[in-house]
C-alpha cells in the first residue's frame, strides 16, 4: 500500500467515524425528545381531559374525533338529551324578567379599552349579590348589563355565563346540540350554531393549508368530576384552580366552547395558533381565557380554548387583536366562593 493509497484509506475512516458519531448524535436526541414528549404528556397540563394519546392520533388523523371520549365514556354513564330550539348562545329571558331588556339583548356600548375597569370594580360588584348566586333572580353588572339566573343557569345580556363566580346544575347539558347527547364526552353534541360556525371556520383554515381539530368539546358534570380530582391529586388544589374547573363550574357542560389541536400553550406559536388568534372572531368565537386576563378569568392564557358568543359580541371582544375576556367586558366577576 503505497503513501497515497494509505491516506485515502484514513479519509475514508475519518468519514466513516463521522457518519457513526452523527448516527449516534440523532438517536440519542431522538431518545431525549422522546422522554421530554412522555414526561410532558403524564404531566398533563392546562383544562385538557387525559386522553392524550388518543387526541394526538386525532390531530394526526384529523378525523374520528369521536374516537378521543373513548376512555371516559366507558366509565361515565349517559346524559340525558335534552332538546330545544332555544339558541342557547343568545336565550331571550323569561317573560317576568324582560322588563328592561324585552328579550332583545341589544350589547351595550359601554364597554371599550378606555373604559376597562379595574379589578376591585368587579369584586366589588359581586359582592352585592353573591349571597347565592344560582337562586332565580335579576341583577345589574358593574358595567350596567341586566344579569339573570333562571333554573341555576346564568345569563348576562343573553348570553349564557359560566366562570369561578356562576355554575351550572350538575343536571345540566347543551340545550340545543347539532348531535344529540349520548355520552359524557364529545366533540360531537355542542351547540347548532356553534357547529355550523366551526364547520365554516374549519373549511376556511383548510383552504389556507392549516390544520384545526377540534380536541375536547361536551363534558358532562361526571367527567369535569374525574378530571379536576385527578389535577388535584397531581398538582394539589390551588395549582389545579388555575387551569381546570371544578364541576359545574366548566364551560365546557354548557356545549357552548371547544378546544383546539393540542390543548398546550405552544398551540399559540403554530401557524394554527396565531389565524385562530386573528380570526376566531369573524366566525362569532372569543378567546375565553385571554393573555393576561387572569384577574379577570381566574385563569391562564388558553389559546386553545374558545367559546362561541357569536359575531357581534366576538367582534367587541376581539377589542382589535387586545383581546377582552368576557368578564371585564360585562363587569361580572370569576372567584370561588372558598
Ligand atoms: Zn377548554
Amino acid at each position: 500500500m503505497n503513501r497515497r493509497q494509505r491516506e485515502e484509506l484514513m479519509r475514508k475512516r475519518k468519514i466513516a467515524t463521522a457518519v457513526i458519531l452523527m448516527v449516534i448524535i440523532i438517536a440519542a436526541a431522538g431518545i431525549i425528545w422522546g422522554i421530554v414528549a412522555l414526561v410532558r404528556h403524564s404531566r398533563g397540563g392546562s383544562d385538557k381531559p387525559q386522553h392524550n394519546s388518543q387526541v394526538t392520533q386525532t390531530a394526526q388523523s384529523g378525523q374520528n374525533e369521536t374516537q378521543a371520549a373513548g376512555s371516559v365514556t366507558q366509565t361515565m354513564t349517559a346524559d340525558t338529551v335534552a332538546h330545544t330550539t332555544d339558541d342557547v348562545t343568545r336565550v331571550t329571558p323569561p317573560a317576568d324578567m324582560t322588563e328592561s331588556s324585552e328579550g332583545t339583548a341589544v350589547p351595550q356600548e359601554t364597554a371599550s379599552v378606555a373604559d376597562v375597569p379595574p379589578v376591585t370594580s368587579a369584586v366589588t360588584a359581586s359582592a352585592a349579590h353573591s349571597e347565592d348566586e344560582n337562586t332565580d333572580r335579576t341583577f345589574t353588572t358593574s358595567k350596567g348589563f341586566t344579569g339573570y339566573v333562571k333554573d341555576g343557569v346564568t345569563y348576562i345580556d343573553g348570553y349564557l355565563l359560566v366562570n369561578k363566580t356562576y355554575s351550572l346544575p350538575s343536571t345540566y347539558v347543551p340545550q340545543n346540540p347539532d348531535v344529540p347527547v349520548t355520552a359524557s364526552w364529545s366533540t360531537t353534541s355542542l351547540d347548532k350554531d356553534l357547529m355550523d360556525a366551526w364547520r365554516t371556520m374549519k373549511q376556511d383554515a383548510d383552504a389556507l393549508g392549516l390544520n384545526l381539530v377540534l380536541s375536547s368539546g361536551y363534558r358532562s358534570y361526571s367527567t369535569q368530576v374525574t378530571l379536576y380530582n385527578r389535577y388535584v391529586a397531581q398538582d394539589g388544589k390551588a395549582a389545579a384552580d388555575t387551569y381546570s374547573a371544578r364541576a359545574g363550574y366548566s364551560e365546557h357542560q354548557s356545549g357552548l366552547c371547544f378546544d383546539l389541536n393540542s390543548i398546550e400553550d405552544s398551540f399559540q406559536y403554530t401557524d394554527e395558533g396565531k389565524w385562530v388568534n386573528d380570526n376566531a372572531y369573524k366566525y362569532g368565537f372569543t378567546i375565553r381565557f385571554p393573555k393576561g386576563k387572569e384577574s379577570y378569568t381566574g385563569y391562564q392564557y388558553e389559546s386553545w380554548h374558545l367559546r362561541y358568543v357569536g359575531k357581534d359580541l366576538a367582534q367587541k371582544l376581539y377589542n382589535n387583536g387586545d383581546w377582552l375576556s368576557l368578564e371585564e367586558y360585562f363587569g361580572v366577576t370569576s372567584e370561588y366562593k372558598d
